[in-house]
């Protein structure tokens, strides 16, 4: 090793010591809600795959037939090698789907914050952003070059009085949440947001990437679970949620799209999904609009399982989403946790700093329509007998 990077060497053992460095598993079988991880068969408890739709067989079969007739992949960026009518299928159908004018696609919901948000902001320009928003948000928001104000997590109150002291100082301004919050789970209080921005002059901003097939009427996320449509400028979206493929969305306003197309630098300087991907997500959204069932299981098991452990005496937070933090304070304590339902054949990750912060560390388990009542009540098993020997339920 160079001496040059044995600061590397010096943080990595630090990380190794205070619990917080991450182990990845290797997953040898597709998603689903069993998987096999380092050559054990166990429960899925992690992923996003909240719909089961990451190995459906008809996103499988979208992708399979695409490739057949359009190869893999789209050879440049969209702006030099032309783009796929897929492409353009997709984002008229996404925009559909989710009631609003016009939706452009990017490669992950990561590049759609880090291309929206500089694209619509800059110096002079002030961004109003939930302490808690998502790290693509604080990056694209930091690359803007325009001024961060951090309101207090879902505090429409701190919200207001931020927006009354500091908007008249700058020139455009931008206010921007999560809409689910993907380490608690809990829901952003859109329509309060949005009362309190309109009288602002202010751009509002919701990144739906945890609400897009989960929260509204079948899956169309948190804009039509508050009913605000029209109300809302920008909807960040992700394809890798529910939708279980990859990919990005900026929804909304058919200007702020066409301004994409021509200043979203990930857009501009990076290729497009690829072929399946678009082909599989096509295919996402025609389940969707079919029908709710699995967005309804979604939730049935979501309910089940919170009202399990909270009988059991776990916290689980503030959570009213499929997303379910097991609080458990410590990172040491909840890296054991973790360690002890793989054992029992549980896969739950545990989460700690810098994701979540000191002191509040968590197993995080992911709900998803690929379970079954059975592979929840297995998975219940497993909590109560790993947190009564750990000392964290009696
Ligand atoms: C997961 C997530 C993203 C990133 O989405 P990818 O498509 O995986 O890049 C962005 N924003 C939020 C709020 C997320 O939870």
């Amino acid at each position: 090793m160079s001496a040059k990077l044995q600061w590397i060497q010096d943080e990595l053992q630090n990380l190794e010591e205070s619990g917080l460095y991450n182990r990845i598993r290797t997953l040898s079988s597709p998603q689903g809600a069993w998987l096999e991880v380092d050559g054990q068969r166990v429960l899925n408890f992690c992923s996003n795959n909240y719909l089961g739709l990451a190995n459906h067989p008809r996103l499988v079969e979208a992708a399979r037939q695409a490739v057949a007739e359009y190869g893999v992949g789209p050879a440049a960026v969209r702006t030099i090698a032309g783009t796929m009518d897929l492409h353009l299928e997709l984002e008229k159908r996404l925009a559909a789907f989710k009631g609003v004018e016009a939706a452009v696609t990017f490669q992950s919901g990561f590049n759609a914050n880090v291309g929206c948000i500089p694209a619509l902001v800059g110096r002079g320009d002030v961004i109003f952003s939930d302490e808690l928003n998502h790290a693509s948000i604080i990056d694209g928001a930091r690359l803007s070059r325009a001024q961060i104000v951090r309101f207090e997590h879902c505090d429409v109150e701190d919200l207001k009085r931020n927006l009354s002291e500091k908007r008249g100082e700058f020139n455009r301004a931008l206010v921007i949440t999560d809409g689910v919050f993907s380490m608690d789970g809990d829901v952003a209080p859109l329509d309060e947001i949005y009362e309190v921005t309109k009288d602002y002059d202010a751009v509002l901003m919701v990144d739906d990437a945890h609400g897009e097939g989960v929260l509204g009427t079948g899956g169309r996320g948190i804009v039509d679970h508050y009913g605000l449509h029209g109300k809302v400028d920008v909807e960040i979206g992700t394809l890798s949620k529910a939708f279980g493929v990859v990919g990005g969305i900026v929804s909304g306003d058919p200007l702020i799209v066409e301004w994409l197309n021509q200043r979203g630098r990930p857009f501009l300087f990076s290729s497009a999904m690829t072929v399946p991907d678009v082909a599989a997500c096509l295919a996402a959204v025609d389940i969707l609009e079919e029908s709710t069932e699995l967005v309804d299981k979604l939730w049935q098991n979501t309910h089940y399982f919170k009202e399990q452990m909270r009988i059991l005496g776990f916290d689980t937070g503030l959570s009213t989403t499929p997303i379910t933090p097991v609080m458990l304070g410590e990172a040491p304590l909840a890296q054991q946790f973790s360690r002890e339902l793989f054992e029992a054949g549980v896969f739950a990750m545990s989460i700690g700093f810098p994701t979540v912060p000191r002191g509040k560390a968590r197993i995080r388990v992911m709900i998803s329509a690929a379970h079954e009542r059975e592979d929840l009540d297995q998975g219940l098993m497993a909590f109560t007998s790993v947190g009564k020997k750990l000392g964290v339920i009696s």
